[in-house]
């Protein structure tokens, strides 16, 4: 039984102005209503704009997507009444869009090149926000705030096969689009999905208004298994829409009134066609992660994975390639695997840590004055001073106070000789030729000595000091 699934995006424009006023869109911190006028509160006579950089934007994603863009493309009305939408209509683009026919290139879940056609990319306007009082309030408030806020909307041909697919293309879309610097990555529903889903020769299910992109797997697995199931049990999946309730994990049924389908889309009269295919060519696209991670393997040896890894958000590849000439390989690891492990733990951003800090770390694990060990101790002690937002310490003075610095095989002899005393069961049965007692025994002795030492050394140290002690 093949899955098919389809998605349908809105992302909101980092634009500094609305879509059609000239009202800020930086209303996060801001009171309720306090970014509004005329225009996107729809008051009667009140005319739109069209915002340039909005445009712009647009046409930075579409080439970006390999799209075309139509000679014409049109302005409609889509009527409908919700609260949220004080014109009781809304401006988008219904049969002449911006742009059509994409392609966005992920892997499949074999790890095999797989490209997702993108179907079109349209303009329009983003309704208020409806706000629920909590404690059974009968009243719902309405905020005008995000009214007029500029979306792309982008569509994708049904070309997904499992709810992981359509999370991969998730992660690539998101990351071209942060490439392209026409959306903000952290704005909380900065990116919304609806997704259609079904199982071959089954009835279609849409996905309505997924807020956060991470929902889109779950409310994906949720549905295949339902509908698999109903299909097994000999039940017909129902043709409707369902809303995907992220607390609970599951989807719900949805057939209400509003969504009998009936636009009546026509023409908008306040906005004249656009005339903007022509503007394509003179837009200058950064190179993109695809392009990037290719450059990464080539230029600086990445492995696959570690170059898909630290491409996937632009500001950390730009963090990579500022570090990365102490040694391209250690730095790799370093970034890719531990830092930011360390970051995702702590719910950081790369944009927190200076970048001369981990240029240091690189040298003293490089020049060999400290162990992996003691590395990862002193990445931890940086990013919790950072965290909090004191002055972040260098990695050669966190060494130096902590004595982290990798010392002579010396200095642990008398440890070693403690913990040899303590366990003479251990090591009669390394003696007898049990080799993980030694294990053991080096545990032992690097809990002792907080990490600093070599473990490899240690183990020449103490397999040797059995050895002389049992002569
Ligand atoms: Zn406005
Ligand atoms: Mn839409």
């Amino acid at each position: 039984m093949k899955t098919i699934i389809g998605l349908e995006i809105h992302v909101q424009l980092a634009t500094a102005t609305k879509l059609f006023c000239g009202c800020s869109t930086d209303y996060q911190d801001d009171e309720p209503n306090t970014h509004c006028c005329p225009v996107c509160l729809g008051l009667p006579g009140a005319l739109p704009r069209l915002n340039r950089k909005a445009v712009e934007y647009g046409l930075r994603v579409a080439k970006a997507l390999d799209m075309r863009v139509l000679e014409e493309s049109t302005f409609a009305r889509k009527n409908y009444f919700y609260p949220d939408l004080a014109k009781a209509y809304q401006v988008t683009q219904d049969d002449k869009p911006l742009a059509v026919e994409g392609i966005v290139e992920i892997e499949d879940d074999e790890g095999h090149e797989k490209i997702i056609r993108i179907t079109r990319a349209h303009l329009e306007e983003d309704p208020g926000r409806l706000v629920h009082v909590a404690g059974g309030s009968k009243y719902s408030l309405v905020d005008y705030n995000r009214s007029g806020i500029p979306l792309l909307e982008i569509v994708t041909e049904p070309d997904m096969r499992s709810p992981q697919e359509a999370r991969r293309f998730l992660n690539k879309l998101r990351t071209i689009l942060e490439y392209l610097e026409v959306f903000d990555g952290d704005r909380e529903g900065g990116l919304r999905v609806d997704a259609n889903i079904s199982i071959e020769g089954s009835a279609r299910v849409e996905v309505k208004n997924i807020s956060s992109y991470k929902g889109v797997e779950k409310a994906l697995t949720f549905e295949v298994t339902r509908q698999r199931n109903m299909i097994r049990r000999g039940q017909t999946v129902a043709r409707e829409t369902r809303h995907f309730m992220e607390g609970r994990g599951i989807t719900t049924s949805s057939r209400g009134k509003e969504e009998a389908h009936d636009y009546r889309y026509f023409p908008d009269p306040d906005l004249g066609p656009l005339h903007v295919a022509d503007r394509v060519a003179d837009i200058d696209l950064p190179e993109l992660p695809t392009a990037r991670k290719d450059r990464f393997m080539e230029q600086y040896g990445a492995s696959a994975n570690h170059a898909r890894t630290l491409t996937g958000d632009p500001r950390l590849a730009d963090f990579y390639e500022e570090v990365a000439h102490v040694d391209p390989a250690l730095a790799a690891t370093w970034v890719a695997d531990t830092l930011l492990g360390e970051l995702n733990y702590r719910d950081m951003n790369i944009t927190a840590v200076p970048p001369g800090h981990i240029i240091e770390l690189l040298e003293l694990l490089k020049i060999g004055t400290i162990t992996d060990r003691a590395g990862v101790q002193v990445l931890r002690t940086l990013l919790d001073a950072c965290v909090e937002g004191r002055p972040c310490e260098t990695p050669a003075a966190i060494v130096e106070r902590e004595g982290l610095g990798k010392t002579a095989g010396d200095e642990f002899t008398p440890i070693v000789r403690a913990v040899v005393a303590a366990n003479p069961q251990a090591v009669e049965d390394y003696r007898s030729g049990k080799e993980g007692a030694l294990n053991f025994l080096v545990g032992q002795v690097m809990k002792e000595t907080r990490g600093r030492a070599d473990p490899r050394e240690l183990r020449k140290i103490v397999s040797e000091s059995i050895r002389v002690d049992g002569v």
